[in-house]
């Protein structure tokens, strides 16, 4: 599923993974104050930096 993806951009096919943390925790705008929220996963072009996708580590969070 991970493995035939390529960059938009430049055509790269070495997709990377990041992760945002901290202050960039997703949390749902509806819900209780102790939804804490999830971490964001980003793929990333590792030629060009261009960000193919952004998901939330925990999507059932936010239902
Ligand atoms: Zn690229």
């Amino acid at each position: 599923m991970e493995s035939n993806r390529k960059c938009l951009i430049c055509g790269c096919e070495e997709i990377g993974k990041g992760r945002l943390t901290g202050y960039a925790v997703m949390v749902p705008i509806k819900g209780n104050v102790f939804n804490t929220g999830s971490e964001t996963i980003a793929d990333i072009c590792t030629a060009c930096g261009h960000i193919l996708s952004m998901r939330v580590e925990k999507p059932e969070k936010f239902k």
